[in-house]
């Protein structure tokens, strides 16, 4: 019934007669040498290895990957644990009181995988909701909220979903994913990027990363148990499952392909590669997805999930592929020069661009859904063809964007619907055939939702203002808002809720709508 990893009993060692792990002195070894008599049972941790919490994610019609990471002090190097395996018992059931279990078994959590751990559960019911927990010796999760999706040949009338992203520990409380938590409506969470920032000590408006810029593996696992510690995080996590993708920060801000940030302290770039392969396998350490681990620096991300004949989620990544950033690679914003034209350009790289065009062609959808981190839209900070954009966005890359533009109208989509993270603000409009002809015909409609927790800088607000002045296809700017989109989609209208938190400083801060848009079937997005 499901896959998963089989536990070693040759590797499993019993470490109980120690008097304790936490209060084990000497190297984790001897103290598992000295116990290793019990092969097949866990060692006893004293101290709840769940701290971390639990999670779901890559939703199919017949099942979905189970998340989990065992530590003893999620601080430390290893998260505390020994250098051993330990087996975790799961379940899958029909009911909130776990009373009729349909899948279950037991996985190994492995010193090599941070003891984190992965099932791809299959042969479940499509359409419907699950309630799953892990098992460790006598400790055992809460009980975590998942579903399958409907088959992709199926009708299905309705899709609710979260769109998420920059959720910077440093900045704010995570009263954002609270409200998430709180919305048992929610088919699916569609996080965006930015999930840890690697930024150094020292404490945000309101608290504080424990140690320098992260650069090491075991620094980047750190880093996630920070967290993943978070209690609005972990109950955002347990109440449906997540489609995840990372944006720069889960390496180095505002890098590109194989190109650092100008001033990391990893600029030598073969020391940049090292750091992007120990990000990477940290990021999927920590992510519920059905990615292999990921091979040195590589990992391709990008990934299809089809809700029945509704809609198809196409999770892309502008990262790990695109062509460094033209005209001012020191700086964001610029003006657009001619190195910023020609084929050459790429955001996604030839090989996802070849993948985006075959599932776009092959939906059936009624609505494609682009889940990706940079803007795509123009946001012209002065006028004209070649005025001043921010140049990590796809207004860096206008050629890529033009072929994105043109692969949605050979694919013939009813609704290509771009939504968008990275930037810490809301803001709707239209996709347009040529962003500076007022005058273009509408071919989508981008939707980027604002961060979780991650602040934007103050003069963010005047010059979007001033933007939106300017661009007849956008409708709406806000950079001074965290918080989250909440989507509804059914065959016929989308309509977007953007939820803002009243002060993001204080924990409990309460949510409320903030504005509503709604794009009909085939047309251009206006406020509900
Ligand atoms: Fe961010
Ligand atoms: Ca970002």
């Amino acid at each position: 019934m499901a896959s998963s990893v089989p536990v070693s009993r040759r590797r499993i060692l019993t470490v109980a007669a120690a008097g304790g792990l936490v209060a084990a002195t000497g190297s984790w070894r001897a103290v598992a040498a000295r116990a290793a008599t019990v092969a097949g049972s866990a060692p006893r941790l004293a101290v709840d290895p769940f701290a971390l919490g639990v999670a779901s994610g890559d939703p199919g019609a017949d099942g979905v990957v189970l998340w989990t990471r065992l530590t003893q002090d999620p601080a430390a190097v290893a998260g505390g644990m020994p250098p051993v395996d330990v087996p975790v018992r799961w379940m899958v059931a029909r009911d909130e009181g776990m009373r009729r279990i349909v899948a279950g078994g037991r996985v190994a959590a492995t010193p090599e995988a941070a003891h984190s751990v992965r099932v791809v559960v299959e042969g479940l019911e499509p359409d419907r909701p699950y309630w799953y927990r892990f098992v460790v010796g006598d400790h055992e999760t809460p009980v975590a909220r998942t579903r399958t999706f409907p088959a992709a040949n199926r009708r299905a009338d309705r899709l609710d979903f979260a769109v998420t992203s920059c959720q910077n520990y440093r900045d704010g409380y995570y009263n954002a994913w609270a409200d998430v938590a709180a919305d048992e409506d929610l088919d699916a969470v569609l996080f965006l990027g930015d999930y840890i920032y690697e930024s150094g000590e020292g404490m945000g408006a309101v608290r504080a990363h424990p140690i320098a810029e992260v650069v090491t593996l075991d620094e980047y696992r750190a880093r996630y148990a920070l967290y993943r510690g978070d209690a609005n995080l972990q109950a955002a996590h347990a109440v449906a499952p997540w489609l995840v993708v990372w944006d720069d920060h889960e390496v180095d801000n505002n890098y590109q392909g194989t190109s650092p940030e100008v001033g990391s302290p990893t600029s030598d770039p073969a020391a940049f590669l090292a750091r992007r392969a120990a990000a990477y396998r940290a990021w999927w350490e920590h992510m519920p997805t059905r990615l292999a681990p990921p091979t040195g620096p590589d990992l391709p991300i990008h990934r299809r999930a089809d809700f029945g004949r509704l809609a198809r989620f196409h999770l892309l990544d502008t990262r790990q592929y695109r062509s460094n950033q033209p005209c001012a690679p020191a700086n964001d914003v610029g003006p657009v020069c001619a190195e910023a034209r020609g084929p050459d350009l790429t955001v996604l790289g030839d090989a996802q661009e070849r993948w985006l065009d075959a599932g776009l062609r092959s939906s059936g959808a009624s609505w494609d859904l682009l889940g990706q981190q940079v803007t795509f839209s123009q946001l012209a900070f002065s006028p004209g063809p070649d005025g001043v954009r921010n140049l990590d966005q796809w207004d860096g890359y206008p050629d890529a964007r033009r072929r994105m533009i043109d692969a949605w109208r050979r694919a013939g989509i009813k609704n290509p619907v771009v939504l968008t993270g990275d930037i810490h603000a809301n803001i709707v409009g239209d996709v347009t055939a040529d962003f500076d002809d007022p005058q273009a015909p509408h071919v989508g409609t981008e939707l980027v939702g604002t961060s979780i927790s991650s602040s934007a800088p103050a003069v963010l607000q005047q010059v979007l203002t001033d933007v939106v002045g300017r661009s007849p296809h956008l409708r709406w700017a806000d950079a001074t808002a965290r918080g989250w989109l909440r989507a509804t989609v059914t065959p016929e209208v989308l309509q977007a809720d953007y939820r803002t938190v009243d002060d993001n400083r204080v924990e409990g801060s309460p949510l409320r709508t903030a504005r509503s848009f709604v794009v009909e079937s085939g047309g251009s997005v206006t406020e509900a």
